[in-house]
């Protein structure tokens, strides 16, 4: 599909009080989810967000359409909770890719359902995926997610490399004692497959408030075991971008560690999120949100959403302050706010 031309004149950046411009906007699409990682939510699942709570796809096309045309927002990156559960998702994508100013569409699943419309939503304009996967071996998988599907995130990634979505990149939480010993393993996978592979540090963000550092394994750990396996030719980091990369020696393969808790990357950061109930948050870890959908609701007009959308950067924090001891974790979990 092809874009639209631009129109209008170039909007300002987003900025905060420290300079950061604001060029990434991640919107969560729903907050239900097919699996229940361990480090992300308990076995019972969460009271999910009632039907009329959410954002209709009219008030996700209008925000990121404030958000592009007048924000400068150029990347949107669709999430959850699990965002292929949202019903009608190629015809949402292919809204937001019909936009004037149309940004960058990307997408962060589980992969169970991306076989079926990885085409699907490559025609309406995606760009590419990141799909989390954490562990290569099926009674692994189900114990850390809960649910036997491994084959479905296989074929998910298979179907997305298919389709054009790329770089496919698989995104890998491990976890110490849990998956820690499949680091080397899954960037050999990667290396395999055409995909890259991306490590997270994992952060207290899960919903049971049971994060323990203990059990995060670090950046340093995570490369010390690529090491062990593979040389790795830094290819330095893109500005502002949070993974540090190397390439596999010998390989195309890019292989990126997220490390937001040992190496935090705040003061680069250029993101900003918007929930699946219309509420703008500045940072993972903001303790305060921007009730959006009430504006919407109450039909303000674009300048007003505008104006409280740079109301709520201005007032960002310049970094998480996880090691500071008035640090105070968010009510929401990663699942309501999109990872
Ligand atoms: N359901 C989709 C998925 O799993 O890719 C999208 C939402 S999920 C919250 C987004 C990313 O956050 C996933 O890569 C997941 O592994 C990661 N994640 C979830 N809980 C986390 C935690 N406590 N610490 C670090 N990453 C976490
Ligand atoms: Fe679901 Fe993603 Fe959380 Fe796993 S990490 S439970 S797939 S939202």
């Amino acid at each position: 599909m092809s874009r639209p031309l631009l129109d209008g004149p170039a909007p300002s950046p987003l900025t905060d009080r420290f300079g950061r411009v604001h060029t990434d906007l991640r919107v969560s699409l729903t907050d239900r989810c097919n699996l229940r990682c361990t480090y992300c939510m308990p076995a019972e699942g969460l009271d999910w967000l009632p039907r009329p709570e959410l954002l209709t796809d009219d008030e996700v096309v209008r925000l990121v359409s404030v958000a592009t045309r007048r924000l400068g927002i150029t990347e949107v990156r669709l999430t959850g909770g699990e965002p292929l559960l949202r019903r009608g998702l190629p015809g949402l994508v292919a809204r937001l890719h019909a936009l004037p100013q149309a940004p960058e569409l990307s997408l962060t699943t589980n992969g169970i359902g991306l076989a079926r419309s990885a085409a699907a939503l490559r025609d309406a304009g995606l760009s590419r995926v990141n799909v989390s996967l954490d562990t290569l071996r099926p009674e692994r998988f189900t114990a850390i997610t809960r649910r036997d599907r491994l084959a479905d995130v296989l074929a998910g990634l298979r179907a997305a490399r298919t389709a054009g979505l790329t770089p496919v990149k698989v995104n890998t939480v491990p976890l110490r004692g849990v998956n820690d010993d499949e680091i080397a393993e899954l960037a050999a996978f990667a290396v395999e497959h055409g995909y890259r592979a991306r490590f997270i540090e994992s952060m207290p963000l899960d919903a049971q408030g049971a994060w323990d550092r203990e059990r995060m394994v670090t950046a340093e750990e995570i490369l010390d075991r690529l090491g062990e396996r593979f040389d790795l030719v830094p290819v330095g980091r893109r500005d502002n971008a949070p993974a540090e990369e190397w390439r596999i020696a010998g390989t195309d393969t890019v292989v990126g560690v997220i490390a937001s808790v040992t190496r935090p990357f705040c003061g680069g950061c250029d993101r900003v999120r918007l929930t699946a109930d219309g509420q703008l948050r500045n940072c993972l870890f903001a303790t305060g949100e921007s009730d959006l959908r009430a504006l919407l609701r109450d039909g303000a007009e674009d300048t007003e959403i505008e104006a409280a959308w740079r109301h709520c950067i201005a007032g960002k924090s310049p970094g998480h302050a996880i090691d500071s001891p008035e640090f105070r974790r968010p009510e929401r979990p990663m699942s309501a706010i999109g990872g």
